[in-house]
């Protein structure tokens, strides 16, 4: 049966209310998931300002609450909602590299109903299951924070073997997430340098363990000399100081959406053998080794959580996260509401 629902509504520029929304059943091969915690993204900046017709929210997690034709998936499975519903089938898919589907059917909480919402349909193909005991905000941080980062710090792995330092321009919320990940990877002691304007972010970042440096200030960041440096900015002035600030092979993974970057190839690249790659989200298979290493820290990564604020509050928590003084802004929902 249909059920109606009173969700979040986003008509823009900064402002959120409410409405009645009915929610279909799952269709075949569908999930409809009750939802009991949403991280806030900087992306959902974008819905926040500009509006959208649907319920936006990409980071949840929640439980099973009815099952469509051909699902295996047992109601009352608690779980997290993998952004893209990939098509399972095209030549990216069939390699596992779900993030680059060439025949996605959509983004859930960009382009169909997200995780600020009481409930989300969702293919069973990206629902990924968690087990019983993991709290369900703690549940939010195998999507954006831990596995955007940790895809973007395999990428490094790619062109890298061995990488002994790492610098992070940006600590917000993916820098974080990279600063976590590069911990629980490389172990507590290495030497992770995170840059950003904002004192606060800085002060946050140390104390997870990382090496504040003062984005404005070139040199100290040029000393680094570091084997890796991940842009998660979006500006090209950042990016162009983390590529010069990189030792010989080193590389530039650029994980923020934004502006660009000019290359000065022989020099950038070719003496040095550097190379610059993007990253995207990261793909589904990865979730299993994720969820292994939140059970083993999940101290470490629960801290990237500064604020969790029930989803009445949400206005109070979108203006919170743009604040720019806070780790990851988590919404909850009771469940049996
Ligand atoms: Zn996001
Ligand atoms: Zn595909």
């Amino acid at each position: 049966m249909p059920i109606e629902a009173v969700v979040p509504r986003f008509p823009g520029n900064g402002i959120i209310t409410s409405k009645t929304h009915t929610y279909r059943d799952p269709g075949p091969g569908e999930l409809l998931v009750r939802i009991g915690a949403n991280a806030i993204c900087g992306t959902d900046r974008h819905e926040y300002f500009n509006g959208t017709s649907i319920v936006p929210g990409h980071e949840a997690a929640g439980v099973v609450v009815d099952t469509g034709p051909d699902t295996t998936t047992a109601g009352g499975t608690r779980g997290a909602i993998y952004l893209m519903d990939y098509c399972g089938d095209c030549r990216s898919c069939r390699i596992g590299a779900t993030n680059q589907c060439t025949a996605k059917r959509a983004d859930v909480g960009q382009t169909t109903d997200g995780g600020y919402g009481p409930y989300a349909i969702a293919h069973e193909t990206n629902f990924f299951p968690i087990g019983d005991d993991l709290p369900l905000p703690v549940a939010t941080m195998l999507l954006d924070v831990m596995g955007t980062s940790s895809h973007a710090l395999r990428r490094a792995e790619l062109v890298r073997p061995d990488i002994e330092s790492v610098y992070i321009a940006g600590a917000g919320p993916i820098g974080l997430g990279l600063l976590v990940m590069t911990k629980i990877r490389y172990g507590a002691d290495f030497p992770v340098y995170i840059s950003d304007v904002s004192p606060w972010r800085r002060d946050f970042a140390e104390s997870l363990g990382a090496v504040g440096l003062d984005a404005e200030r070139e040199q100290p960041i040029l000393d680094v000399k570091p084997d890796m440096a991940f842009d998660a900015t979006g500006k090209e002035v950042a990016r162009r100081l983390a590529l010069t600030a990189l030792d010989k092979r080193g590389s530039l993974i650029c994980v923020g959406h934004g502006e660009g970057l000019t290359l000065n190839v022989s020099v950038d690249l070719i003496s040095p053998e550097r190379a610059v790659l993007g990253s995207e989200y990261f793909r589904f298979d990865e979730m299993a080794e994720n969820l292994q290493l939140l059970l083993a820290n999940q101290e470490l990564v629960s801290r990237v959580i500064t604020h969790q604020l029930p989803v009445a509050s949400l206005q109070e928590a979108f203006e919170l996260f743009l604040s720019g003084e806070t780790g990851k802004v988590v919404v909850t929902q009771d469940l049996d509401a």
